[in-house]
């Protein structure tokens, strides 16, 4: 059985190359029947926050990203991380490291002047620790081997070999007794039965350092599959400096779907042919590793604003107005979301058409809600200037008569009053617009007019003629 585990560090938020990590495991495990793990490596407990932990999950909830299992917290296994450093330990796997932090920075330091790559020396390795003061202080480090290659057969990269030479004895257990971040990764990927491990590429060099670990318990190797990492459009790998954000941002601030970030993410670094948009039933059906790219995909934001405004035209309009109705609530205090959301869903089919995110949306819709007598912004203030007032007392008694109240019969109406007048239907429109909505744009004037309803248009349009 497959198992793939997704394994955030939650030091920060859930940003976007490890969303896609996420979804490259969930996909790759639903695609096989398998099982999707979730493990939070917590072990830094000063830069691990709770709310570093709830963004994730609410991020992973929000792709629409599910787990097997409960989500295994590392911290909470720092008891079987030192049990199997002391196993490693009596097995001659593993050494007793004496040496003080002094001895290790005076090493370093002769290492940087003589220009020799910067590694443990391995000087505790052929001691014994009765040759330590009494009581002295240690780590455990692993016996790593010094002759001989490692190859990595990974799924992306392909086969990736290293000189056991360039590995260190690095620490398993550090004095404290607590584990360092490679004995936990390498004993948690163990212990939950992990068989692929997808991840960026930036963990490649630690992947060959674990698979000595994992050699060393017996263990069975896992199949590895490092992606290339995001970067930005100026080719430099993905940073805030890009406008790389955690993906609440995405959701909140750019008002983003989930269907569309999904959509955008599973292509950014996966392809299937020349498709663009697939969905996610789609992508399990389809993923692999053998289509994800071996080089880093570059993050293009218009690309997902682009892709966001053809699924929200393609979202049914109940759903898209409960998103819309909760940013309409924050826009106008005095709107209830809840009791907004039907007229926004009859607003949707003609608003969406243009709309490339929940907050255009939310911005447009504004004018339903508007109380009169409406503010005008300066835009609308002018397409009233010269004769737009007198206008609207021509075309006002007209709609009045106008039955029944849709976008249809009414265009028929006015449009047939504009050519009776010599005049062209933008004559009318515009200030029909301002009157309306108080703004210079708006969706189309006769849609505007039957989402207002008859008593309330009049209303408006009185208020500027009167
Ligand atoms: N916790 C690591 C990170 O967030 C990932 C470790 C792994 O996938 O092996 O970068």
């Amino acid at each position: 059985q497959v198992v793939t585990r997704f394994a955030p560090s939650p030091t920060g938020f859930l940003h976007i190359g490890g969303a896609r990590t996420a979804m490259f495991n969930w996909l790759f495990a639903r695609h096989h029947g398998g099982k999707a793990l979730l493990r939070i490596e917590d072990t830094d407990k000063a830069r691990s926050t709770p709310e570093a932990i709830e963004a994730i999950f609410a991020g992973l909830d929000w792709l629409g990203l599910d787990w097997d299992d409960t989500p295994v917290f590392q911290s909470e296994r720092a008891g079987r991380h030192a049990e199997v450093a002391h196993q490693l330990l009596a097995a001659g796997n593993a050494y007793k490291c004496f040496a003080t932090a002094e001895e290790l920075e005076a090493m370093r330091a002769e290492q940087r002047e003589k220009k020799l790559p910067m590694r443990y020396d391995g000087r505790w390795r052929n001691r014994d620790a009765s040759e330590a003061p009494e009581g002295a202080p240690y780590v455990i480090r692993l016996k790593a081997p010094q002759t001989g290659k490692l190859t990595i057969a990974d799924e992306v990269q392909g086969s990736v070999t290293v000189d056991a030479r360039e590995l260190d004895d690095y620490v398993l257990l550090r004095s404290d007794g607590t584990p360092t971040y490679m004995l936990a990764v390498v004993v948690d990927d163990h212990d939950m039965g992990v068989t692929h491990i997808i991840r960026g590429d930036d963990h490649l060099n630690n992947a060959f350092r674990q698979l000595v670990l994992i050699q060393a318990m017996g263990w069975p190797e896992p199949i590895y599959a490092h992606i290339p990492l995001i970067h930005g459009n100026d080719g430099a790998k993905l940073s805030k400096r890009h406008g790389a954000l955690g993906v609440e941002n995405y959701r909140d601030d750019m008002g983003i779907v989930s269907d569309a970030m999904f959509n955008y993410l599973l292509r950014l670094g996966w392809g299937y042919g020349d498709r663009e948009k697939i969905s996610r039933a789609e992508a399990v059906e389809l993923f692999s590793l053998a289509n994800v790219g071996k080089s880093p995909s570059r993050f293009d934001a218009k690309k997902l604003v682009n892709l966001n405004g053809q699924y929200l035209r393609e979202m049914d309009d109940a759903a898209l107005a409960a998103l819309v109705a909760p940013r309409v609530a924050a826009l106008m205090p005095d709107v209830d979301a809840a009791a907004s959301t039907d007229l926004l869903a009859r607003a949707m089919p003609v608003m969406k058409l243009r709309a490339r995110d929940l907050n255009e949306l939310a911005d447009g819709a504004q004018f339903l809600f508007k109380t009169r007598p409406l503010g005008m912004d300066e835009k609308a203030k002018s397409l009233l200037e010269g004769d737009g007032i007198a206008i609207l007392q021509t075309v006002s008694p007209v709609l009045a008569e106008t039955a029944p109240w849709t976008a249809a019969a009414l265009e028929d109406k006015v449009t047939q009053f504009a050519e009776a007048q010599g005049h062209g239907l933008g004559t009318y429109a515009q200030p029909l617009r301002a009157a309306l909505t108080g703004q210079a744009r708006s969706p189309g004037i006769f849609d505007v007019l039957e989402l207002l309803g008859r008593e309330e248009s009049l209303a408006r349009i009185n208020d500027v003629t009167r």
